[in-house]
């Protein structure tokens, strides 16, 4: 899809970054730990995980394709720092296709 005011866009990006760093500055960023056992079934399916018969994990870095997300790091917590301060409120951690 084209962009019809480039301006425009940039105006609404530069409001969404406001709008996360805001909710950042009064919410702070929630690092809470899922347990060790969840955490290691999530990493679990990562490491299984194909997508259109790649594997799911982008390596050395265990990156998943899809999100982009360092795995060891975001499976181990229990809310999405990203998309909690994209929409503003706590979102819980899950495989953006739903296989966890
Ligand atoms: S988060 Fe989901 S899509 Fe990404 S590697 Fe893990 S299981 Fe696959």
């Amino acid at each position: 899809m084209a962009i019809k005011n480039p301006i425009t866009a940039i105006a609404a990006a530069i409001k969404k970054s406001a709008d996360i760093a805001s909710y950042y500055a009064t919410e702070g960023i929630d690092l809470q730990r899922v347990d060790d056992e969840l955490s290691a079934q999530r990493m679990q399916i990562c490491k299984s995980c194909k997508i259109d018969g790649k594997t799911g994990l982008i390596m050395p870095f265990y990156q998943c394709r899809v999100c982009k997300c360092f795995m060891h790091f975001k499976t181990t917590l229990l809310f999405d720092p990203v998309e909690s301060g994209k929409q503003g409120e706590k979102v819980k951690t899950v495989c953006p296709l739903g296989k966890w």
